[in-house]
């Protein structure tokens, strides 16, 4: 089969079950399928770069670097909008379109998305860039950024006009805002806030394919161009969603103020049903005529009201302050509360986060205080009702020591939590610590859960993880609930975990900041635990990506003994501490930091192969070329752009075979 036309052929399909999976929520294919279609697509591109094409669904991973974000005048400014809070509000501004507009008025209830503003520029159906909302005027490019957001369409469907603008929010979706959370819980890394600031943060990274993990979304709401043929606000939201875009269907045409109180209203009540966060309606006069006529302020258009909910807020009684440990040992205060009614749920609890939260609210058990939900998932203390408070109450006194092991707290300098030093003799600690080094990402050991670790832990049979490896199946059968058969899976479950690779034993520890990417970065330097537990803090800073927090929590990890005697006993054990030797006999240091762009086809090894030997032999890979790049691997075929651009930029240009003799 001809193979132009099966790329074109499963560009197209994945594209189709891209926007059925991502803007309409109606996956026809399974995940399973969509991935063995794409495994093939990325299969030919690559043996076929002559074929390339940015727009293509396998662009979506994300991978090119922005360094700087370059300032970009918008064609169209980027208005504020007007914001109301009541219905007398609503009718004044009611009565001012009347002063103006003759005829009928019809308006677009829209929900207010809460997140980060974007105009992307569409050019022959072809997404051309996205810009930032900036102070209005001008804003960032962030189109690399962007196009790895899914509900993005690359390409758009049937016909539309040859060059618009269209504005909208990327938001981050409660769901997948609470999953990145946990994740980041999971590291000792302190959760993010909220998601619009999260939403608004990744549009500003530098790593798009770190962008292309985050589950952003993107809901458009305007358009904007000349001659686009569309004369109303409402016709645009239904000719975007004809295009491919993403618009939510919560959007409704109403014929006069009261029907657009009817819409806030419902939505008031039942903003806490949608995915994502809003933070009111926002009203537009339909009509593009007359929206002409009405014009704008000096920051806003006169033709669209912001109408904003309250803060879902009530005021209960503050019982007692309690303090949570962490696997880390990170404190977290915890607000126990005389139960309320708040925003469709019973909340009891809510988190007081750090010392400084507590002293800027200056709440104090017994308070009464006022408590919100936000984006987050729990509840927060936003203020004091200090006309309640009890005269003689008293400033709260951060706690000294561990609530669980009574050890002295400690707080390191520019960091916002306390933590409880006492590692390895504080219960939650202990059990947490064994929770982690076991998970699926970690060590992955079968037929061990988190409760069971807790039962062995308080039964006093294992008080760290190296204790696992002693364990006897006469032991443990002795623990609740624990039969013949689990025993056995248990030991059988801890055996095979000697075969695990270094760096997820390394992820496994639980060093503080030390996630699963850090991880692979410090085996891959250090290709052993001893060379890694050797490195002074400015050694490890000095390895790419190593940051100074990074960096001193390795150096404190193993200056405390009693860690480096269970790495050792791991070691002892079994336990994989160094890279494998076969991983090890193909890694080098010879491409000494430089950087390589390949393109083309190559004879001898495939184009992931050749990616994986520069990177196993210290050089690294990118995927355009730069004035940073130092050498061009050229195959058969390449791109005659990428030839053109590194002539012009006086690249080393070498072939396959002038490769392969550097590494030799
Ligand atoms: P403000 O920042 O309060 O002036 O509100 C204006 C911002 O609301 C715009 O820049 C948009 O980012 C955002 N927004 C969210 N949803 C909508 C919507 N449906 N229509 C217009 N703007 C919206
Ligand atoms: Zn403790």
């Amino acid at each position: 089969m001809d193979v132009e036309k099966r790329i074109q052929e499963l560009r197209e399909e994945l594209q189709q079950h891209n926007y059925n999976y991502y803007v309409l929520d109606k996956p026809q294919i399974s995940d399973y399928e969509f991935d063995m279609k794409l495994k093939e697509l990325q299969e030919l591109e690559e043996k076929h770069p002559e074929f390339e094409d940015p727009n293509s669904p396998t662009q979506r991973v994300g991978g090119a670097i922005t360094k700087n974000f370059e300032t970009v005048v918008h064609d169209h400014r980027m208005y504020s909008l007007s914001n109301s809070y009541s219905k007398e509000e609503l009718e004044e501004w009611e009565t001012r379109l009347r002063k103006v507009v003759d005829g009928k008025l019809q308006y677009v209830c829209e929900l207010k998305y809460d997140g980060a503003s974007i105009s992307l520029t569409y050019k022959n159906g072809i997404l051309d860039r996205a810009v930032t909302r900036g102070d209005g005027f001008q804003g960032d490019d962030v189109t690399n950024n962007v196009r790895t957001i899914r509900s993005v369409p690359l390409k758009l469907k049937g016909s539309f006009p040859e060059k618009f603008d269209i504005r909208g929010e990327i938001v981050l979706p409660y769901e997948g805002f609470a999953k990145m959370n946990a994740e980041r819980v999971d590291i000792g890394e302190e959760p993010y806030a909220n998601p619009r600031n999260t939403a608004s943060g990744s549009l500003k990274l530098q790593d798009s394919a770190e962008v292309a993990r985050r589950p952003l979304e993107c809901l458009l709401y305007s358009i904007v161009g000349e001659n686009t043929g569309i004369e109303s606000q409402f016709e645009g939201l239904e000719k975007a969603r004809e295009w491919g875009f993403k618009v939510p269907q919560e959007s409704e045409l109403k014929n006069s103020i009261e029907e657009v109180l009817d819409y806030i209203n419902y939505w008031d009540n039942h903003r806490h049903d949608l995915p994502y966060e809003t933070d009111g309606v926002v009203v537009k006069v339909n009509s593009f005529y007359q929206q002409e006529e009405l014009g704008h302020t000096a920051k806003s258009p006169r033709w669209a009201m912001a109408y904003k909910f309250k803060a879902e807020q009530e005021s209960t009684k503050l019982e007692k302050i309690t303090y949570q440990v962490g696997r880390t040992g990170a404190i977290t205060p915890v607000a126990n509360l005389q139960p309320v009614q708040l925003a469709g749920t019973i909340v009891k609890r809510a988190s007081l986060h750090n010392a400084d939260q507590i002293e800027k609210l200056d709440v104090r058990e017994g308070d009464t205080v006022f408590v919100e939900k936000g984006g987050e998932i729990i509840p927060k203390i936003v203020g004091v009702d200090f006309t309640r408070r009890d005269p003689d109450s008293e400033p709260t006194k951060y706690a000294t020591h561990c609530p669980e092991c009574d050890t002295e707290l400690v707080r390191n300098e520019g960091e916002a939590q306390h933590y409880c030093p006492n590692t390895n003799g504080c219960p939650p600690q202990i059990i947490g610590r064994i929770q982690h080094y076991i998970s699926r990402k970690a060590m992955d050991i079968e037929g061990l859960g988190g409760e069971t670790v807790a039962l062995l832990v308080n039964a006093g049979l294992i008080e760290n993880y190296a204790d696992l490896y002693t364990l006897k199946k006469e032991d443990i059968l002795p623990l609740e609930r624990m039969a013949e058969k689990s025993a056995d899976n248990l030991i059988s479950g801890i055996e095979k975990s000697k075969e695990i690779p270094f760096e997820r034993v390394l992820f496994a520890l639980g060093i503080r900041y030390v996630g699963e990417t850090v991880a692979k970065k410090l085996a891959k330097h250090f290709k052993n635990i001893d060379a890694l537990a050797a490195a002074s803090e400015e050694e490890l800073v000095n390895v790419d990506e190593i940051g100074a927090r990074i960096a001193w929590s390795v150096a404190d990890f193993f200056n405390a003994e009693s860690n480096r005697e269970i790495v050792q006993r791991l070691k002892d054990y079994g336990v994989q501490l160094e890279i494998s030797a076969e991983k090890l006999a193909n890694q080098t240091d010879v491409l000494g930091g430089n950087s390589f762009v390949i393109s083309g086809v190559f004879e001898k090894v495939s184009r992931n192969d050749l990616k994986k030997m520069i990177e196993d032999n210290g050089g690294k890979v990118s995927s355009s070329i730069s004035s940073k790049t130092n050498y061009l691997v050229a195959g058969a075929n390449m791109g005659p752009s990428k030839l053109a651009k590194a002539e012009k930029l006086g690249t080393n240009i070498i072939s396959e075979d002038d490769f392969l003799k550097m590494l030799n």
